[in-house]
């Protein structure tokens, strides 16, 4: 453990968390760095409540050590309590505990935690411990719960599309007073290509691991070296400045194209037009708003189109803060939530890789190397066959929470539960996002490599998408059969002759007994 020397009463002891690197962190601008001290801790429940992607891991422990030492250069007093110091006790209470203990007189201040989970276990255990608490709001985000609470209050949908233009209008992106750029608030029709191989693909911009990075990297391989996933190669930024140039590099060399192949998917590129600033802009090294503001001056510098720089920034001011105010809306038990009452366990091949589905040993084989695949190989492959499957949503939860280098819960649950898996009924999307082999065939060059054939339908050799697309909505039709954005299939449906029917729904059962 490294520790500075404490001084006066009356002062706080700052708990920083490894998702809370910003230096414009709330209790850190409450802070004084002449008074206060900062806390800041690697534990293993924080580390092992899923079986984390080695390099997520590697990547929040290299961040918070850079963080903390460029704390300690603005003359901070940090004490930093690494994963294997002696006295660790792996739990976050109890190391907010013992540093009390050595610091008698300080007050415990921070800003809130962004899971539900770890901001219940802080508020218990203060009140457990009659330790005076101070927790602020996360102003990094756009709008603040109460701000959620009210637009979300008395409305029968929750849509996010007019929330997104509420955020517009609130930060001013991309507005000309209260009209929207180019007279639409939305581009989308225009995002929808397929990719093509003979495209220039750009790579995120790597980063060469330091000295502090390699030990991290040494203490994961030792320690997590089992989980699912490959630590090396390591490239993530890990410091606030290494995140600023990954994000210059996105904005001149991947932007430009990011509207137009969004939905795709290519064999071979891992990454194609995707920013891959997830990561960073979650655990605190880039602000939402700074890389909205970096995207639109390209867009008025021209180097990037509309479609491009509206599509991109909707994701974050929309997408983003949209499934933040329902996870805080939600919580607790909307994990739980199981909308079609699914049970079956999460098939073994998404730990391994090993399946002869193409497009799904695509998207699991590379989030097993970068902790990373994009939109919608998460929504329309891994999420898309775990629905038809019928599996466990808590199961697919956990996958997810463990698997991606940008996965905390209060982004992950309402994109699994929510969106991808239709377990919460609706609340987040107006339909199930179900498609059959035909939309990845459509949007990606999987199917021609593929064991499957993808226009096979039923019987040997059929693409597994096909009769199990079929199979969910004959199963689920009770809970959608009045869902009127589904009433055109369920009439495609009823006009099949019944031997089809028959056909569709045995391929199905051969298929899920064989999971
Ligand atoms: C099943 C499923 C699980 C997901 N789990 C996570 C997760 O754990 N953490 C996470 O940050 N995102 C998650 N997403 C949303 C999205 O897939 C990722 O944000 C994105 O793939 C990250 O890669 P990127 O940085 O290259 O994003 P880009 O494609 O470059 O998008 C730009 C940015 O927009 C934001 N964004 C885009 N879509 C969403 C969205 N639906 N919700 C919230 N933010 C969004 C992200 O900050 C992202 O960096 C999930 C989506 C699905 C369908
Ligand atoms: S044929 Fe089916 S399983 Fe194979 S890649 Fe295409 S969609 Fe995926």
């Amino acid at each position: 453990m490294t520790e500075d020397t404490p001084s006066s009463s009356d002062a706080n002891l700052i708990l920083v968390l490894g998702d809370q690197l910003s230096p414009d962190l709330p209790s850190l601008c409450a802070g004084d760095p002449d008074r206060d001290i900062v806390l800041m801790a690697e534990v293993a429940s924080e580390a092992s409540y899923v079986p984390h992607h080695p390099k997520k891991i590697a990547f929040l422990f290299a961040a918070m050590r850079h963080f903390a030492e460029e704390l300690r250069n603005e003359g901070w007093r940090v004490r930093y309590v690494e994963l294997e110091d002696t006295g660790n006790s792996q739990s976050l209470s109890r190391e907010v505990e013992r540093a009390l203990e050595d610091l008698p007189g300080h007050a415990l201040l921070l800003t809130e935690p962004g899971e539900y989970r770890l901001k219940t276990e802080l508020e218990e255990w203060a009140e457990r411990a009659g330790t005076p608490m101070r927790m602020l709001e996360d102003s990094r985000f756009i709008a603040s719960h109460a701000e959620f609470r009210d637009w979300a209050d008395g409305r029968k949908q929750l849509r996010m599309e007019y929330f997104y233009r509420e955020m517009r209008r609130k930060t001013g992106l991309l507005m000309h007073g209260d009209e929207p750029e180019g007279g639409r608030w939305n581009f989308d029709s225009e995002n929808r290509k397929p990719a093509r191989d003979d495209l220039f693909m750009p790579r995120p911009l790597e980063h060469r691991p330091d000295e502090t990075t390699e030990a991290v990297l040494d203490l994961v391989e030792r320690r997590f070296g089992d989980n699912f996933g490959r630590l090396k190669p390591f490239w993530f930024a890990v410091t606030r400045a290494q995140a600023l140039d990954a994000l210059d590099h996105f904005a001149e060399e991947a932007l430009p194209c990011f509207g137009d192949y969004q939905d795709a998917m290519l064999e071979g590129e891992r990454f194609l037009y995707h920013s891959v600033l997830a990561l960073y802009i979650n655990a605190g090294l880039l602000g939402p708003l700074e890389v909205c503001h970096r995207v639109e001056r390209a867009y008025h510098e021209g180097s990037a189109p509309l479609n491009a720089v509206e599509g991109f920034i909707r994701q974050i001011i929309g997408w983003r803060e949209f499934v933040r105010g329902i996870y805080w809306m939600q919580m607790p038990g909307y994990t739980e939530q199981n909308f079609f009452g699914a049970t079956r366990p999460l098939p073994d091949f998404y730990w391994s890789g090993e399946t002869d589905m193409a497009c799904m040993a695509a998207a699991i084989g590379q989030t097993r190397d970068e902790a990373y695949a994009h939109h919608i190989q998460r929504l329309m492959v891994t999420g898309n066959f775990a629905m038809l499957a019928g599996v466990d949503p808590h199961e697919v939860h956990e996958w997810y929470l463990a698997v991606y280098a940008d996965a905390y819960e209060w982004v992950e649950a309402p994109n699994v539960i929510g969106m991808s898996q239709f377990a919460d009924g609706g609340l987040l999307g107006s339909k199930p996002y179900a498609a059959s082999g035909n939309y990845i065939n459509k949007m990606s060059d999987h199917c021609a490599g593929c064991a499957y054939d993808v226009k096979k339908k039923t019987g040997d050799g059929a693409c597994p998408f096909n009769p199990l697309y079929w199979d969910f909505l004959v199963r689920n039709r009770k809970k959608l059969g009045n869902n009127p954005r589904l009433a055109q299939v369920y009439r495609t449906w009823d006009r099949m002759e019944s031997d089809r029917q028959s056909e569709y729904l045995d391929s199905a059962r051969a298929i899920l007994d064989r999971l």
